[in-house]
C-alpha cells in the first residue's frame, strides 16, 4: 500500500520539483486543469505590464518594430517547435485551433486535389474535439465538391478505415475525453502508403508529451497554447506545415499578413513562401506577448524528463484509484498502456458532473466531459505526487459518503 509519506518523498526526490515555483497556485487548491487552462506563470504579471504599460502605452505604433510585435509570431514558433519535432521557421503563432485547423486542411485538400487524386474522404474519430469535426463539416459545405466525414468509433479501426478514398486524415493525438495517445508514426505511414495527408491536432500533446513530427514525417500540425503549454486563457494557437509540403500549398484565408510584402500595400495577392503564409490579420499582441511566460519554463528541461514525471503521476493515480475506489463503480477510460497514454486520466462515472463539482468544492479541480467523463489532468511542470494522493484521497471520500448527490451540484454551469 501506497503511503501519503511515500508521495512526499517522491517529491522531495523529484529533479523538476522546482519548476513549480514558476507558477501562480492558489494556496489550498489542487489544480487538475492544466490540460484546458494552464495557470499562469509567474513571469505573465510583469510581461503584461511590461507589453501593456510600456509597449502599448509608451511605444505605441513604433513598438510593432522597436519591441518586435511584427516578428512575435515566429519567434515563439521558434520556441514551440522543439517541443513538436519541427525546425526553427516553420511554426507560427497565431488564430486559433480552431481558424488554424480550417487553414490547414483546405490546404491539404487542395494538395490533394493538384495532384489528381480523386479522394474525397476526411477520415477522423468520433471522439475528435467537436470543433475540429465542425470545421471540417463548414469547410467541406463551402467547398461542395463532395467531401464526407468518415469517422471511427475506436482507434483500432483507422487502420481498416484508411483506404485509397481517404483525402485526409485529421487525428487529435491525445484523444481530449480519453487520454489514448496515437502512434504519430505509425499513422502516418499508414496514410502515405494510401496517398492520404495527415493532419495532427497537438491540443493535448504540446507541451504534455514528447512530439516528433518531423521524425514521423508528418504533413500538418495545429495545436493550443493555452492548455499544456500554459499561455494564458485564450492564447494563439500554434500552426507547423512540413517544410517539403509548404512550397506546394495555399491557404485560403489569404489576409495580408500572409501575404509575401504585406507592406507593399498592392492590389493582387501574392502568398509567402514561408510559414508566414499561415497567418491571416494582425495577432492580438497583448495575449500572444505572455505565450512566452509559459514557455520559458520548458525551456529549463527536457520533454523526456517531463514525460518520464507524466507517467509516474498518471500512474500513481492510477494505484491510489485502484487501491480506494475499486468498490465503486468508476470505469478508468485511458489506456494503462505507455505508449496510449496522454498525461490526463479519465473515469467513467453515471454522475460524473456531480462528482467534478463536489471535488471543486473540496478544493480539487478536473473537469467534466460529456458523456460521463471526469478529466484530470496530471501536467508534470507543477502537480506533486502528494497532490495526486490527497485528490484520490477526496475523491474517494466523495463517493463512500455520496456527497455528490447534494442538489446544488445537478444544476449546469455554463462551462463544463
Ligand atoms: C482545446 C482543443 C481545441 C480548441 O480549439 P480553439 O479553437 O482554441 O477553441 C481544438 N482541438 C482540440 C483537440 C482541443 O482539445
Amino acid at each position: 500500500m501506497l503511503s501519503r509519506d511515500d508521495c512526499q518523498k517522491m517529491d522531495a526526490l523529484d529533479p523538476l520539483a522546482a519548476l513549480r515555483n514558476d507558477f501562480v497556485l492558489p494556496d489550498g487548491l489542487i489544480y487538475l486543469d492544466g490540460n484546458s487552462l494552464g495557470p499562469r506563470p509567474r513571469a505573465a504579471l510583469a510581461r503584461a505590464t511590461q507589453v501593456v504599460d510600456q509597449e502599448w502605452g509608451r511605444g505605441l505604433v513604433s513598438s510593432w518594430n522597436d519591441a518586435g510585435w511584427h516578428r512575435l509570431s515566429t519567434h515563439l514558433g521558434d520556441k514551440i517547435a522543439p517541443l513538436i519535432g519541427a525546425g526553427a521557421g516553420e511554426v507560427v503563432v497565431t488564430d486559433t485551433t480552431s481558424i488554424n485547423l480550417f487553414k490547414v486542411l483546405a490546404a491539404a485538400l487542395q494538395l490533394q486535389t493538384e495532384r489528381g487524386s480523386n479522394a474525397r474522404v476526411i477520415l477522423s474519430e468520433t471522439s475528435n474535439f467537436p470543433s475540429d469535426l465542425y470545421m471540417a463539416e463548414g469547410l467541406s459545405d463551402l467547398l461542395d465538391r463532395g467531401y464526407t466525414l468518415k469517422l471511427v468509433d475506436h482507434p483500432d479501426e483507422i487502420a481498416n478505415a484508411m483506404t485509397t478514398d481517404v483525402a485526409v486524415m485529421m487525428i487529435t493525438q491525445v484523444n481530449y475525453k480519453s487520454g489514448y495517445m496515437h502512434d504519430i508514426a505509425a499513422l502516418t505511414k499508414l496514410a502515405h502508403d494510401n496517398g492520404a495527408l495527415t493532419i495532427w491536432d497537438l491540443a493535448h500533446s504540446a507541451g504534455a508529451v514528447p512530439v516528433d513530427l518531423k521524425g514521423a514525417q508528418a504533413d500538418f500540425a495545429i495545436g493550443c497554447t493555452y492548455k499544456y503549454l500554459n499561455g494564458g486563457p485564450g492564447a494563439p494557437a500554434f500552426v507547423w506545415v512540413s517544410p517539403q509540403l509548404l512550397p506546394l500549398v495555399r491557404q485560403p484565408l489569404t489576409g495580408w499578413w500572409s501575404h509575401a510584402k504585406p507592406f507593399a500595400m498592392k492590389p493582387g495577392y501574392e502568398a509567402s513562401r514561408g510559414i508566414e503564409q499561415f497567418l491571416c490579420g494582425t495577432q492580438p499582441i497583448v495575449s500572444l506577448s505572455l505565450v512566452e511566460c509559459g514557455l520559458e519554463s520548458f525551456a529549463k528541461t527536457s520533454m523526456n524528463a517531463l514525460r518520464e514525471k507524466s507517467l509516474a503521476l498518471t500512474d500513481l493515480f492510477f494505484a491510489c484509484a485502484q487501491e480506494r475506489c475499486a468498490h465503486h463503480p468508476v470505469k478508468l477510460v485511458t489506456p494503462l498502456n505507455h505508449k496510449h497514454r496522454g498525461s490526463h486520466v479519465s473515469f467513467e462515472h453515471e454522475n460524473g458532473y456531480e462528482v467534478i463539482r463536489a471535488l471543486a468544492d473540496r478544493g480539487v479541480i478536473g473537469d467534466y466531459r460529456e458523456p460521463k467523463i471526469m478529466r484530470f489532468g496530471l501536467t508534470p511542470l507543477y502537480t506533486t505526487f502528494t497532490e495526486v494522493w490527497d485528490a484520490v484521497d477526496i475523491l474517494t471520500d466523495i463517493l463512500d459518503r455520496e456527497s455528490w448527490r447534494d442538489a446544488r451540484y445537478a444544476e449546469r454551469n455554463a462551462v463544463t
